[in-house]
């Protein structure tokens, strides 16, 4: 393989670059903040103490080790061995948890008094409440006027979980509002306030905290399919919006060359279409939310609304170290449309009796592609990021338009279904 030998995995460099992508593209007044934050991972990541924290809120609060899945009659539909990564296990249904659990307790090695965060479809704003009520520190969720509209349910969710629900209500008063009003906020009370950043994106050192938190996943992975079968998967799938889940499964395996990655994007309506999330697929690189990184190209893709069936990939950056990976050829990025999506879903439903989230979906709508094209005995594992039992609302209005069906929702761009989860 053309890739470069070992160097993966001491990347990025000190100042956060994969290569060319990555970085901190930063006002001044956040240079302090986000310096402050290195040292304090550097100085605690390998701190007994903090892994002994982390490793044990892991394991009685979210439920891990989480369990490496043989899907026996999927596995049958699709004619090679598919191993589930159950992420959906976790405490709050996926895999965000691992991250806010990491981070949050790091805030408070920090000496931090506060969790800021912001959420656009909420999930992230209810695992960063739920880890600060569990740590009892006080937690303040910036949210767009308009996403909270949408997201009823998560504002109640996290508001019993004793976490503010700050309105963002400049722009678009939907997830660039609430980034803005949170980072503003964060300059003002950095002295007391911890900054969750709840994907591996953004300024050094969010994207290789996250990956720090989320290879959990890769680790455990990587020893279960060992016990199991004895040998390394030949192949490992996982959907990307922000890439945390895909890149905490990779991160172990990043060295193994006969392991192939495959990374799976939102097409939405279509890769030509104005609706999608398909960052690598087509964007260029740019820069984005504190760093340099593949980005949709502006005015490609309508700016308001939902782009895909799944808010958790809606996302038009992606994290640098998948830029990275991209390049170097290391990982494969394909994308899947929301008509590939909905029978995925409904395949694992049937056949296994897991409800999987609409973002997990798309991996396993990749995997419908390779049906019956690999050998039997191939082995591999697919990042099942979440459960799906918040997606019901969305899969209802999706498979009537699909169906054609007159009380499904509308056409996709006006009515109900615009824009109801992301
Ligand atoms: C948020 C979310 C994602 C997307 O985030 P990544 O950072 O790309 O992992 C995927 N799946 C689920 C279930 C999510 O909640």
């Amino acid at each position: 393989m053309a890739f470069p030998e070992k160097k993966i995995d001491i990347i990025p460099d000190e100042n956060g670059f994969f290569g060319p992508y990555g970085g901190r593209f930063v006002p001044p007044p956040l240079e302090g903040p986000l310096e402050e934050l290195t040292e304090g991972f550097f100085r605690y990541k390998d701190d007994e103490v903090f892994q002994a924290e982390l490793a044990r809120e892991n394991k009685h609060y979210s439920g891990r080790p989480s369990p490496l899945y043989h899907a026996e009659r999927y596995s049958e539909h699709l004619g090679f061995r598919v191993l589930l990564k159950r992420e959906d296990l976790n405490h709050l249904g996926a895999h965000k948890l691992n991250n806010c659990l990491g981070q949050a307790l790091l805030a408070r090695r920090m000496g931090k008094k506060k969790i800021i965060a912001e959420t656009g479809a909420g999930q992230h704003g209810v695992a960063t409440a739920a880890v600060a009520a569990r740590l009892g520190m006080a937690c303040d969720i910036y949210m767009g006027e308009e996403d909270m509209r949408r997201q009823q349910p998560n504002v109640t969710r996290i508001r019993l979980m004793g976490a503010q629900v700050i309105p963002a209500t400049s722009g678009d008063r939907t997830l660039t509002a609430a980034v803005d009003e949170a980072i503003g906020a964060w300059v003002g009370e950095a002295d007391t306030a911890y900054y969750l950043l709840g994907s591996v994106v953004g300024p050094h050192p969010y994207p290789l905290m996250v990956r720090h938190f989320q290879s959990v996943i890769g680790r455990e992975a990587r020893r279960q399919v060992q016990e199991q079968f004895g040998r390394l998967p030949d192949q490992l799938v996982a959907c990307a919006g922000g890439g945390s889940n895909a890149i905490g499964l990779f991160h172990e395996f990043l060295e193994d060359e006969s392991v192939e990655m495959v990374g799976v994007e939102a097409a939405g309506s279509g890769v030509d279409s104005d609706r999608h999330a398909a960052t690598l697929t087509t964007g260029e690189p740019s820069v984005i939310h504190g760093m340099k990184t593949y980005c949709i190209k502006e005015g490609t893709v309508t700016s308001e609304g939902s782009h895909c069936i799944a808010a958790g990939l809606d996302y038009p950056g992606i994290g640098p170290e998948h830029s990275y990976l991209k390049d170097a050829g290391r990982v494969r990025y394909e994308a899947v449309t929301d008509r590939e999506v909905i029978p995925a879903f409904e395949s694992l439903c049937r056949l296994e009796g897991i409800i999987p989230a609409l973002e997990s979906s798309h991996a396993l709508a990749y995997l419908e592609r390779l049906r019956g094209k690999l050998d039997p005995d191939t082995l591999v594992i697919l990042n099942l990021s979440g459960r799906g039992d918040k997606d019901m609302d969305e899969f209802i209005l999706r498979r009537g338009e699909q169906n054609g069906d007159e009380n499904g929702g509308g056409d996709g761009q006006t009515g109900p279904a615009n824009g109801l989860f992301c």
